[in-house]
């Protein structure tokens, strides 16, 4: 990724310094000062044309296949409900009693299906063992682990979608699938993108402990604010919510 940013630029500078040449070839007269710019020029050409060949090389090394794509594991943790050891909704909207692990399943259920319609074959919801200091143990050598919970303020004004990475532990990928998420969330239920969020989460450190390789990402995402005030239906938010997770998990994987 960073080095088709570098080539994308390196591009641009050969084209920019391509097109000064070509501007003073036209106003030198000095005869041996023209053919020292004709060969500039010719070189300057084949420096454009490399970098184009570099930039579709790394991008096609990048663009996993569709077959392969569809192959990835996908791990769907469900935040809070009940666990072996009692019980925890998670965070509760006084207003209409919604309860937040109530949330965190349907949206992680709508992403599955999703997720399954557009043909991945290893996607895993798991609602089991995940009481806070459990959390993100599931994680099994999965490619994208996205651990499913909603937002909660004292002030039912507070809307807006985000994702949050660790503070300490996050990775390139991490940042890239958690940006991909809260963009998507807020497309979809049209709200503010608050963006990503960092946090020394515990909750995220038992995922990426077991980081099993570097192109793992793994996040949390809180799609949107379940005490808003302009939350009219709960049920179809998530669902829409786990939808738009389904497009930025899908986003993620396309661009490798
Ligand atoms: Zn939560």
């Amino acid at each position: 990724m960073k080095d088709k940013v570098s080539l994308h630029r390196l591009r641009n500078i050969l084209r920019e310094m391509h097109q000064d040449v070509i501007a003073m070839k036209e106003s030198v007269k000095d005869e041996e000062f023209s053919d020292y710019i004709k060969m500039l020029l010719f070189q300057l050409k084949g420096a454009r044309e490399m970098s184009t060949q570099l930039l579709r090389s790394i991008q096609k090394d990048n663009t996993m296949d569709r077959g392969q794509r569809l192959r990835s594991v996908i791990t769907l943790e469900v935040g809070h409900g009940p666990h072996p050891e009692g019980f925890e909704p998670g965070a509760v909207d006084k207003r209409t009693g919604t309860e937040e692990w109530k949330m965190n399943h349907i949206c992680a259920l709508a992403c599955k299906s999703y997720l399954d319609e557009v043909g991945y074959e290893d996607v895993l919801v798991t609602d089991e063992n995940n009481y806070l200091s459990k959390i993100g143990w599931n994680n099994q050598k999965s490619d994208v682990f996205v651990s499913v919970h909603h937002n909660a303020f004292s002030s039912d004004a507070a809307q807006g979608a985000e994702a949050l990475v660790h503070a300490k532990l996050a990775s390139d990928s991490d940042r890239k699938l958690a940006k991909l998420c809260s963009h998507h969330f807020a497309k979809v239920l049209d709200i503010t993108d608050r963006g990503i969020k960092t946090r020394g989460l515990s909750v995220l450190s038992g995922a990426i402990g077991k980081r099993w390789r570097d192109t793992q990402a793994v996040c949390l995402v809180e799609p949107y604010f379940i005490t808003g005030s302009d939350v009219d239906n709960h049920s179809e938010w998530s669902r829409k919510a786990g939808i738009a997770l389904g497009i930025a998990i899908n986003d993620y994987l396309k661009d490798g």
